[in-house]
This record gives C-alpha cells, sequence and structure tokens, in this order.
C-alpha cells in the first residue's frame, strides 16, 4: 500500500514537474518563434525593411498577417496607418574605387544617407586636421576643388582638444553639406567604426566615409558610380492591432520600430536584426502570449514605420492617434532585444521610479538578468513622443553580447539572443503588475 503522504508528494512532484516542462516548453517556443520571426524580416526578401523594392511594405505585411493569425482586432479595415515621407535610397550601382582599387560597400565604405548619386574619374584635393583648424587655409583649398573630390584624411581625435575636435566636425560637416563646397564630392577618412543611418533630407554633393585600413596610401584619384532615388512621397505604413480587455478605458500599449536602413545600392543590405526585428519578435511574442487570454486592460500592439529616418512613424501616430493618447496606462516601447549578457536597460527609469523598482524586484525575485539598468530621459526610439506628450512609458533594451549596430553585420546567424527568455518572462511578470 502506497502512503497518502507519499502519493501526495508524488502527486506535488508532478505538477511542479509538469509545470516545470510546460514553462519550459513555452519558453522554448518563445525562443523558436523569434528566431523565426527575425529569419523573415532579415530576409533577403525584405531588402533590409528600408526604401529599396518596397522592402517596409513586405516587412509591414508580414507583421499584419501575423497580427491576423494572433486574431488581433484592428482599429480601421486595415492593421496599416499610413502616412508618406520624404526619404532617399539606393537601389542601383554602388561602386568606388580608389586609387584602383575597388572597396567593398558596406565594409570598406558608407555614403552619407542624404547623398545625390554621382558617377565619374576625379582627381583629389586632400585636407589634413591642421588645415581644416586654419579657415583661409581650407576655405582656398576648398575653392581649388571645383571639379575634384576633396579627401579629409584621419585623424587622431587624441591629439586636439575637445574645442578642436568640435571645430573640426563642424567643418567636416559643413564640407559634406554645404552648396557653397565646390567639390565633386567629399571623402572622410576614419578610424572609427562605420555606422550607417538614413535621411530624409538630399544634399546637394555626395559625401563618403571610408576606412583607413581600406586605403592607406596617398590618395591620387578616385572612380566612383553611385545611384540614388530620392523618393518625395514615399507612403509607408505604421501596423496597428490590439486585443480587447475587460476593463477598455484603459490601454497598456507596446511598440516596436519594424524598419531598418534598407539597402545601399543593390547587393548590400543592412538586414537590422537586433535593430529591430529582434524588438518586433518580442512584440510579436506577447501578442501570441496574450491573444490566448482576455487580458485586464486592453492591450495595443504598433509596429511603427520610419523610425531609422527620425522617429517619423510615431511622430505621424502620436499626431494622428487611433485612440485617445490620454487612456495609455503604460507604454513599453522594444528596441534593440537580441542580446541581454548585461542586462537590460530602462530609459525613463528615473522617471517612473516606482515602476522601475518594480521590474528590477521582479528580476532580483526570479534571479532573471544579470542586471536592470536605470536611465533617465533619453529620446533615442519611438518612445520619445509618447514621453513628449505625457504618456507614462519606458523604452528598453538589451546590454552586451555583440557590439554590430547600424552596419551589416547585424545579422540573424550572429545575433546570440542570449536572454531572450528571462527576458520574455519578466517583461510578462512586469506586465502583471502595471
Ligand atoms: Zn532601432
Amino acid at each position: 500500500m502506497i502512503s497518502t503522504s507519499f502519493l501526495l508528494k508524488t502527486f506535488v512532484f508532478l505538477l511542479l514537474w509538469t509545470n516545470f516542462l510546460f514553462s519550459t516548453v513555452c519558453l522554448a517556443q518563445d525562443l523558436t518563434y523569434a528566431k523565426e520571426v527575425i529569419r523573415n524580416l532579415c530576409d533577403e526578401s525584405m531588402k533590409g525593411r528600408g526604401y529599396v523594392e518596397n522592402g517596409d511594405k513586405s516587412a509591414a505585411a508580414y507583421i499584419a498577417t501575423e497580427f491576423e493569425k494572433a486574431g488581433l482586432k484592428k482599429y480601421s479595415k486595415t492593421y496599416f496607418q499610413h502616412f508618406t515621407t520624404p526619404v532617399n535610397s539606393f537601389p542601383g550601382e554602388m561602386t568606388l574605387f580608389i586609387n584602383g582599387k575597388k572597396l567593398k560597400p558596406g565594409e570598406d565604405f558608407l555614403i552619407d544617407p542624404g547623398s545625390p548619386g554621382i558617377s565619374g574619374k576625379f582627381s583629389v584635393v586632400s585636407f589634413n586636421a591642421d588645415d581644416l583648424l586654419k579657415n583661409e587655409v581650407w576655405i582656398s583649398k576648398m575653392k581649388s576643388a571645383a571639379s575634384k573630390f576633396i579627401i579629409v584624411e584621419a585623424f587622431d581625435k587624441t591629439k586636439y582638444n575637445s574645442e578642436q575636435v568640435k571645430q573640426l566636425n563642424e567643418i567636416i560637416s559643413f564640407l559634406k553639406y554645404s552648396k557653397e563646397n565646390p567639390a565633386q564630392g567629399t571623402i572622410i577618412m576614419t578610424t572609427d567604426k562605420l555606422t550607417w543611418s538614413g535621411s530624409t533630407e538630399l544634399y546637394s554633393t555626395p559625401s563618403f566615409m571610408v576606412k583607413l585600413e581600406s586605403a592607406t596610401e596617398e590618395i591620387k584619384s578616385i572612380e566612383v558610380s553611385a545611384e540614388n532615388k530620392f523618393l518625395k512621397n514615399h507612403q509607408t505604413q505604421n501596423v496597428i492591432g490590439y486585443i480587447e480587455g475587460t476593463n477598455k478605458d484603459s490601454l497598456l500599449v507596446f511598440t516596436a520600430h519594424y524598419d531598418h536602413l534598407g539597402m545601399m545600392g543593390k547587393e548590400t543590405m543592412f538586414p537590422g536584426a537586433n535593430d529591430n526585428a529582434s524588438g518586433v519578435s518580442m512584440l510579436l511574442n506577447l501578442v501570441k502570449h496574450y491573444a490566448a487570454q482576455k487580458p485586464k486592460y486592453t492591450m495595443v500592439f504598433i509596429a511603427f514605420a520610419a523610425e531609422e529616418i527620425g522617429l517619423v512613424g510615431s511622430t505621424y501616430f502620436t499626431e494622428h492617434p487611433v485612440f485617445p493618447l490620454k487612456k495609455i496606462k503604460f507604454l513599453i516601447n522594444f528596441d534593440l532585444a537580441g542580446t541581454g549578457d548585461d542586462g537590460i536597460q530602462v530609459v525613463n527609469g528615473k522617471v517612473y521610479q516606482q515602476k522601475f523598482d518594480q521590474i528590477s524586484k521582479l528580476n532580483e525575485e526570479g534571479m532573471l538578468l544579470k542586471q536592470v539598468k536605470i536611465r533617465g530621459e533619453a529620446c533615442n526610439s519611438d518612445h520619445c513622443m509618447f514621453h513628449s506628450k505625457g504618456v507614462p512609458c519606458f523604452f528598453i533594451y538589451t546590454l552586451g553580447g555583440i557590439q554590430a549596430y547600424h552596419d551589416i553585420y547585424d545579422r540573424p546567424e550572429t545575433l546570440p539572443l542570449t536572454e531572450y527568455e528571462d527576458y520574455f518572462t519578466l517583461l510578462v511578470k512586469f506586465i502583471q503588475t502595471l
């Protein structure tokens, strides 16, 4: 005969075990789904979710399909909130030869995102930092560069004081963007990591950043062929869906931008795995998690467009909200959710200290992430537009791991997703307290 206490123990053990199995399986599914979402959003067909071959549209369509599968409700006939924006794009040729050597786009050089196209072979006028610090020298050199390219040689920042570095940066900006520079274009040599971005503006002459180690000899000539297409009224879209809660008057809003930098020429894609396919995967994992239940508060999920070109999608949304912003109880924005080796950073943690203490406590209790780091305000992602309108919000991003950022190396294959499951667990626990 089996003692009742043994039976009870077995029962409790089984319960714990199934619970454990269940939660492990759930988490494993979250990670599997995250990988699938990231792979899809970084697929070649998505063109880096920018403005070449409507990469942004393909990504939005994919997210809408996932919303549909989960049964999210719509605020209009579709999940899309359309708007237009100017944006520069590089759909075609992108070649640069220095002294006859062909450089690799993305790896050896970047075109400035606001550049017009250009094609031809040019001689050069070189400027070093000391030239740039003497107005009469660089101005007269610049005037002599009318049919040529200006080369700004790399300089050691540690050799100049902060005032001089500031001055150097201002003159470099002038050379790159001013109509008064008569040169055909500018090449800035640099020892910094190449970090690309996007532009809603178009400047009068092209400029390039070139890694010093890609062209160490004295530059005598360059040959360039770069095609741009400036889209004055590009139509793009935010993707919005929601789950109706018991309480419809208070909303919990979750956001993540889905756009990235797109293509730099027809062959060079910026996949944006961490930035921000990972954040969208977190958003979609929350969609899946909450779609199965009726939450206490209505939950809104927004995948924003055009963040990288200046928070354009979230600006449009906050100016044309589909519900009164006052109804938002709390908003969490996800960007860069793919590492976590050093924990997470909570922007606005200092503004909403109690909420920060809550998430920090939950993290310690659950022994989840290495650290939950506090930060004050920072207008560095889509939460900013809400924060400036008084909507209580956090922006959370993961820390540590791979350092790829706004470059061709931000790829799904190397995105570690180290703490993805614990991060998701922490979020679900925290959302419960909101
Ligand atoms: Zn981002």
